[in-house]
């Protein structure tokens, strides 16, 4: 048995069996590269699920977390802890908001958007007790946890977990006329949670002003527009959050996964104090949300998307990604749509749900040294850590062509 096998047989046996990875067992990482166990380097196309933005292992956000270990970790929020308060204040300078709340996993960070819109409906909405609801569009996903699968229009994230919970309404994704039907016809709708792409559905691009209109049907209703950008934010689409290319502020903002660059899990949601401070002391908290490594780590993520232009980098690598795949697919059949922003992309295969044609295909690019994943059957995502060169990506795109125009 060797390395690679080994580690697969290990989970196989001791793990549950939860996920179905590609069987690629990875050691170390370094910029927009991971190597295996037996030394095979790979272009990492998926970067945690957009969670490692700044590449893998970045040399300042790594010296923030170590620096911080070394001197204090967690304190709880019994006490209050000097690095708290300095992140908040930043979060709330860099996206503009009066207020952070700092969870870990997005999935919390949806949640706790979620329960500071029902109280904002009790307290400031007037709607009766009990009684608020939710709008998501059809497609969503926002995390694992029963409040978020009873969101959830997927099968194989709902089968078999129910009951769920009550006060949820699903409109079509990019559809206005019907989102404002929704709010027409319940007084009782407090918020819409909405994804700007919708990532884990396979990268689909909402049309040109779907996010303005999201943003005047709430505002007109008097309904919170939540925007979930755990995943298409911080840089990731070409913009420092994918509201950005529409100019809208939601009312409350999601953050997650490349908030620590992929060192450590921290989530945060930002909403100004109307909404904020609808939670008192005691009603909402979470042992490791805030402490102080989450908060150095944060910080120094944030730092490096901004001085490093890392948005406009996703904006130009991925404009030349979307062009080499277009000139493909406009003489391989075996594509069908190219597809998303920055460097949150999609290739669509001709082909079902249900078959493997993307699968094997996503084996043929770890055999050449570059890993993708499939997204509900047919779709591939790529999306790269936004530290790509040119070069880099040149490289990787003749990877793709070459696999491709081999089916
Ligand atoms: N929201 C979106 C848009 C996501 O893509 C994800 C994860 O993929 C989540 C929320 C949940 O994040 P986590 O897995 O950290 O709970």
């Amino acid at each position: 048995m060797n390395a690679t096998q080994h580690a697969i047989a290990l989970e196989d046996k001791y793990g549950a069996h939860n996920y179905h990875p590609l069987p690629v067992v990875l050691t170390r990482g370094e910029g927009i590269f991971v190597t295996d166990v037996e030394g095979k380097r790979y272009f990492d196309f998926l970067s945690a699920y957009s969670a490692v933005n700044q590449g893998h292992c970045h040399p300042r956000i790594v010296a923030a977390l170590t620096e911080q270990a070394q001197r204090l970790t967690l304190t709880s929020r019994a006490f209050y802890s000097d690095k708290l308060g300095e992140c908040e204040q930043y979060l709330s300078a860099y996206f503009g908001y009066d207020k952070a709340l700092l969870m870990n996993s997005g999935v919390e960070g949806g949640e706790t958007a979620l329960k500071l819109t029902r109280k904002w409906a009790y307290k400031v909405k007037g709607i009766p007790d009990g009684q608020a609801k939710t709008v998501y569009a059809a497609g969503n996903f926002w995390g694992r946890t029963l409040a978020a699968i009873s969101a959830s229009t997927d099968p194989s994230s709902r089968n078999d977990y129910g009951p769920f919970l009550p006060g949820y309404e699903i409109v079509p994704y990019n559809d206005l006329a019907a989102l404002e039907a929704a709010f027409a016809a319940d007084p009782h709708i407090a918020g819409f949670m909405v994804e700007p792409i919708q990532g884990e559905a396979g990268v689909v691009v909402p049309d040109e002003g779907y996010l303005r209109g999201v943003r005047e049907l709430c505002t007109r209703y008097n309904v919170l527009f939540i925007a979930d950008e755990v995943q298409t934010g911080l840089g990731r689409t070409g913009r420092r959050l994918a509201c950005d290319h529409e100019d809208v502020r939601p009312d409350i903002l999601v953050l997650g996964k490349a908030l620590s660059g992929g060192t450590y899990p921290v989530s945060c949601v930002l909403a100004d104090d109307e909404i904020m401070l609808t939670i008192r002391p005691g009603e909402h908290g979470s042992t490791y949300g805030g402490n102080p490594l989450a908060c150095a780590v944060t910080m120094a993520a944030l730092d490096v998307i901004r001085d490093e232009q890392l948005a406009e980098n996703a904006e130009k690598m991925g404009q030349l990604f979307r062009d080499r795949m277009n000139q493909l697919k406009a003489v391989n059949p075996l594509i069908t749509e190219v597809r998303g922003k920055g460097l949150l992309n999609a290739l669509v295969i001709n082909d079902s749900e249900e078959s493997d044609a993307a699968w094997n295909l996503c084996l043929a690019f770890m055999k050449k040294g570059l890993l993708a994943k499939p997204t509900h059957g047919n779709k591939i995502r790529f999306a790269p850590p936004l530290v790509i060169t040119e070069r880099q990506m040149e490289e990787a795109c003749a990877i793709i062509e070459k696999e491709v125009e081999k089916i």
